[in-house]
């Protein structure tokens, strides 16, 4: 059983999804994970929006305008009227679902049921079209298997147990249709799995079924060197290893959801990176096997606060730093870089929720210093393979740059340094020629 995600672009239109049919339509066993069509979500989003601020004629007019965007869809998709009329039938329960949150108070539950019908109207047009073309396939509600817990955890217990009753009640099918990024959560309310999530579905799915690949398919062929939306003369990395590949898309690299290699590499299931528009294309592919060493990527992520505390009694008091973290703990806030010296530590959050809070308890140890808009810059590659020159490579290209914080020796895979996103393009197009293109794709 292999499970295979396609993402908004790949089923962004009736041609796509067309295109989509053709690739899966090959006889052998899998779980089709779908995103919602391009732009939905967004759309979603606003429409929230709109709706959180009481604003329900705006809310209606957002809400006709993406109705009439899924009949297009519809004329387009199907052939025969009768599967036409079925599809207009369905996207308008869908829709006046929507509608009814226009007539009642509006609150984060109506919110993420809003947001969940970006996924159940591609997985339930794309169920149609297969019919239609007399494929074989049965649509696994996701609200049925997918759950989070308390902690906005996945519940790998409850997922794997639901998922495999769900795939018992149909026995020799072969095809199955799912959503991805919608969930339960311990409440058993609708929930997500937060934006970009139905690769994180993808791979939950896939550790949950023991399949034997993960295919992410998308609008670009793997994962490149560096942010092709920001540097040109990008290409893709052929293979990365696990630990190379959660880095990058934990620190930025938008092609992975943060948390989607964990399972995998829990499992030791392989994941390919493919491009729908390319299939042919080799992709990447990420395993327990890395490919030649060295720099291999560099990714960025922003929205990044660093937060300083500088302590005369830090020296030699063991208990500090334990004392330090025991208040982002107990705000549920994770950091992602730490730089110690004699007399003060810098650390870095990427969620400021509660920083106010944090501020004031971190006070009683030293005294607090706080940057806001900063971009953590990974550089991933396995740097036991290249002992020496790495750093030397990264701090000549970003000679220029002001570094606010360097953090080398965590991990094999990773350096990571700190600057204000001011100075992000700037960095990752010197790190491209400096590391990659001076050395003719072979760093
Ligand atoms: P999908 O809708 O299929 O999930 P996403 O938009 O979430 O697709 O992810 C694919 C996009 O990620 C690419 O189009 C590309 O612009 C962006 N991206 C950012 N960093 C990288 C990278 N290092 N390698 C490949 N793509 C990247
Ligand atoms: N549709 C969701 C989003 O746009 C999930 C995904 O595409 O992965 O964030
Ligand atoms: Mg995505």
């Amino acid at each position: 059983m292999k499970v295979l995600k396609f993402g908004g672009t790949s089923v962004g239109s009736a041609e796509r999804m067309k295109a989509v049919a053709d690739l899966i339509n090959d006889g052998s066993p899998k779980i089709v994970v779908l995103s919602a069509m391009s732009g939905t979500t967004n759309q979603l989003v606003q429409i929230a929006e709109t709706l959180y601020q009481n604003a329900n004629q705006e809310a209606n007019a957002l809400i006709d305008a993406l109705h009439d965007k899924y009949k297009q869809v519809v004329a387009e998709l199907y052939a025969t009227d009768k599967k036409k009329k079925e599809a207009l039938e369905l996207i308008s329960i869908h829709f006046d679902h929507i509608r009814s949150f226009t007539l009642d108070l509006f609150t984060i539950y109506e919110e993420r049921a809003v947001l969940a019908q970006g996924e159940l109207l591609s997985t339930a047009l794309f169920q149609f079209f297969l019919e239609e073309q007399g494929i074989a396939s049965v649509l696994l509600p996701a609200l049925n298997f997918m759950k989070i817990d308390e902690n906005e955890e996945p519940d790998n217990a409850y997922i794997s147990k639901n998922l495999k009753l769900e795939l018992e009640k149909h026995p020799g099918v072969n095809l199955f249709i799912t959503q991805g990024y919608i969930c339960r959560n311990a409440f058993g309310e609708v929930d997500n799995l937060k934006r970009g999530g139905s690769d994180y579905s993808a791979s939950l799915i896939g550790a949950a079924a023991d399949a034997s690949e993960i295919q992410i398919w998308t609008d670009i062929d793997g994962m490149h060197n560096n942010d092709p939306r920001v540097v040109k003369n990008t290409f893709p990395i052929a293979e990365l290893s696990f630990d190379e590949a959660a880095e990058l898309a934990y620190f930025g690299a938008k092609i992975l959801h943060p948390s989607s290699v964990l399972p995998a590499k829990q499992k030791n299931i392989p994941v390919r990176l493919l491009n729908t528009m390319q299939p042919q294309a080799h992709g990447t592919t990420i395993s327990s096997q890395t490919g030649q060493g060295g720099i291999k990527a560099v990714a960025a992520k922003d929205g990044i606060t660093a937060i300083k505390i500088k302590s005369g009694r830090m020296l030699l008091a063991y208990g500090f730093l334990r004392s330090v973290f025991e208040v982002f703990e107990r705000y549920k806030t994770p950091i992602d870089m730490i730089t110690t010296s004699e007399v003060a530590v810098s650390l870095t959050i990427d969620n400021p929720k509660f920083l106010t809070e944090i501020t004031r308890e971190l006070q009683e140890y030293g005294q607090v210093e706080v940057d806001q808009d900063q971009s953590i810059i990974c550089v991933v590659g396995d740097f036991i393979a290249e002992r020496s020159g790495s750093g030397l490579k990264i701090f000549e290209a970003l000679k220029d740059i002001p570094l606010r914080m360097i953090s080398y020796g965590g991990s094999k895979n990773n350096i990571s340094l700190l600057i204000n996103t001011t100075d992000k393009e700037r960095s990752l197009i010197q790190l491209n020629e400096g590391i990659f293109e001076r050395n003719n794709h072979n760093a």
